[in-house]
């Protein structure tokens, strides 16, 4: 008996319609658990360097969590992976909500699309039942629209909806994949364009079984009232009324503007009217007890949900406030747009139109009021109409079609893919390894377990060490107690705690949990809900496995390496470990070459950035020892293989 996991995956080829009901191997869930980990190792296995991101050959994954649909409170956030199209490599993209565990219910741990429908069409997954249905009616329709028709036809109220609005169907690259106020970013979106899905549609009723149910439940119960009572977990900003942290600190405009003192107690009492005067409620996702979506109805604007940051992204690009966003977010939402990259892409074109390098032939009839030019924008990239059709190709690819100059102003991306615009002073060391090395695009996929800034006061620093709940070792707490200033952490700790930031991120994009009651809030101290001191002990009472701290540290691990192979086949290497040159003042290119040395050591990668062929054994990754070498991306013995293979490599796997 597979506990946990149903042991099965839903393969869908639209190319030919054929629908299958496979079996997995369970030795996949023992070396990458499941999610994003057993995602990779498909693409890995199945999505070679040849394929492009809008080949048939490209898949489209929905990977459950291995504890979705068990009771561990705050698992529900499934990945959907596939080669993302804007940067050319593995998309790192996940979503909370409802799908992942109502995809486990229906019987299925993933659920693997290949191929091209030959017409827009939705799929209907109602436990063994699948079909791949018309979906010719919703074309064009927004992501409201889309989700209240397929509910409303199937007569399935309860069903679980995933679908792309407008700018998904016209692959625009910036595009999400919308689920009830959540998105899932990255790839998902202009990939369901291409394969010609408008939606994914799923109703499960079946069990999931646990290995150690009294137990199992004992502890969830005790953790959910634990998760509701505590202020640390759950997204705090979905309440806090006060966003200076954002305004004050975070880029406007084209990510390049500071403005430093711009929150006002009168501009709070103003915005925390605007929410509450209009807010209908608060929702949270599966098995959760936090409410972390705040759900708007503006006056004569569609509805809209969001979280932490992401109503601040389209005001602070226009320069306006936060009613600005309030009217525009409905419409984005709908229109299927992910709200992190898409602003800056509008707001460079902006910029460069300012700059004389787009003109009026460009923007015919260009608005001058930059809320009016943003909107204009919006409707031209979600067309793919007139420069739309450049811009719907995000930052880094719009400014090289466009050219004259257009590159200097594109300078906020790390592999082809928009950064949040955070420019601070000084170097975080830990942080531009992150930024630099990683796949997941974004800061707020990277935040971790281990505080961004030091304590000044050693009082302070002991009191919080004495309640770090988080910490897997007495290691970190000498770390953060001998650490005084942001810049100053030696090479060899800042390699270790970014080693422990980055593995809870791999523990929860496999298991399902939630960052915000996850590996988001180990940095903040005090109780967190999840951590290595617990997550091993929760996956042994849910799946019957022998696991402990060293063993999931392995798989973290493991996973990170496979991804970075993925990576390093389509032609990544050290010379795009690269942060945006403009995130930190000071930089200290020393230091930063420095650190990646180390970074690599600790990794098991060569000089290059390639996992090496011992690190690769050593993790059971044999198979793509011998990939990368037979391919002659990995030398046997030395390693480093040639800027020049590197490039090839690049222009094989493309981009868009
Ligand atoms: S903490 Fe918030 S975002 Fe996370 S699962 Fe719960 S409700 Fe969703």
């Amino acid at each position: 008996m597979r506990y946990a996991e149903t042991g099965y995956n839903l393969e869908i080829d639209l190319s030919t319609g054929n629908i299958e009901r496979v079996e997995t191997d369970p030795n996949l869930t023992k070396l990458f658990l499941g999610g994003q980990g057993v995602n990779a190792r498909i693409i890995w296995d199945r999505v070679g360097p040849e394929v492009k991101p809008f080949d048939e050959g490209n898949l489209l994954i929905f990977g459950a969590g291995l504890l979705h649909g068990t009771p561990v409170v705050g698992c529900n956030r499934t990945s959907v992976n596939t080669i993302n199209p804007m940067t050319g490599i593995f998309g790192h993209s996940t979503m909370g909500g409802y799908l992942g565990p109502e995809i486990k219910h229906a019987g299925y741990d993933r659920i693997i699309i290949r191929g091209k429908a030959p017409k827009l069409v939705y799929i209907w997954i109602k436990n063994d039942k699948v079909e791949i249905r018309d979906a010719s009616h919703l074309k064009g329709k927004g992501v409201r629209e889309t989700t209240r028709l397929i509910k409303e036809e199937l007569n399935e109220p309860f069903a679980q909806v995933a679908c792309i609005g407008p700018a998904g169907e016209n692959k625009v690259l910036t595009a999400s994949l919308e689920h009830n106020w959540n998105s899932a970013a990255r790839g998902p979106g202009p990939i369901m364009g291409d394969k010609m899905i408008k939606a994914i549609a799923v109703r499960g009723t079946k069990d999931i079984f646990v290995a150690h149910p009294q137990e199992l439940f004992e502890l969830c119960l005790k953790m959910k009232k634990e998760i509701h009572a505590s202020d640390g977990c759950g997204d705090w900003m979905a309440t806090d009324e006060d966003d200076s942290f954002h305004h004050n600190n975070f880029s406007w405009g084209n990510s390049r503007t500071r403005i430093k003192n711009y929150w006002s107690k009168e501009l709070q009492e103003r915005w925390t009217r605007w929410k509450y005067d209009h807010m209908d409620r608060q929702m949270g996702c599966y098995n959760c007890p936090k409410g972390c979506i705040n759900i708007i109805s503006w006056p004569g604007h569609p509805r809209f949900g969001y979280k932490c940051y992401g109503k601040d992204t389209y005001h602070m690009s226009a320069f306006k406030e936060l009613n600005y966003s309030y009217e525009l977010l409905g419409y984005c939402q709908d229109y299927g747009l992910d709200s992190y990259s898409t602003p800056q892409t509008l707001a460079l074109g902006i910029e460069l139109y300012d700059a004389g390098i787009l003109t009026d032939k460009d923007m015919p009839n260009f608005p001058t009021d930059s809320g009016d030019r943003i909107k204009y924008l919006i409707e031209k990239v979600v067309h793919r109409e007139g420069i739309g059709d450049i811009l719907a190709n995000g930052s880094w690819h719009a400014a090289r079609i466009i050219g004259n100059g257009a590159e200097e102003f594109e300078h906020n991306t790390v592999k082809k893919m928009e950064q949040l615009p955070i420019k601070l002073g000084k170097l975080n060391p830990a942080y531009y390894l992150m930024i630099a090395t990683g796949e997941k695009m974004a800061i707020t996929q990277i935040e971790g377990s281990f505080p961004q800034d030091p304590i000044r006061d050693v009082e302070e620093r002991k009191k919080f060490v004495e309640h770090w709940d988080a910490v897997p070792s007495q290691i970190f707490k000498d770390i953060f107690m001998k650490w005084e200033k942001r810049d100053e952490m030696s090479i060899e700790d800042t390699c270790l705690v970014t080693d422990w930031n980055e593995a809870m991120h791999y523990v929860d994009d496999s298991t399902g949990l939630c960052g915000f009651v996850s590996s988001f809030r180990g940095q903040f101290g005090g109780k967190t809900a999840y951590s290595f001191n617990n997550v091993p002990q929760i996956i042994k009472l849910a799946t019957g496995m022998e696991i402990d701290k060293d063993d999931l540290w392995e798989i973290c691990r493991r996973n990170r390496t496979l991804i970075r192979a993925i990576n390093n086949r389509l032609g990544i290497r050290r010379v795009d470990d690269d942060p945006p040159k403009d995130h930190w003042a000071v930089r200290n290119p020393e230091l930063e070459e420095k650190l990646l040395d180390a970074y690599y050591d600790l990794r098991g990668f060569t000089k290059d950035g390639i996992p090496t062929k011992e690190e690769l054994y050593k993790l059971g990754l044999d198979y793509v020892a011998d990939e990368l070498i037979q391919r002659g991306i990995l030398d046997p013995d030395e390693g480093t293989p040639s800027q020049e293979a590197a490039k090839k490599e690049q222009q094989k796997s493309g981009g868009c």
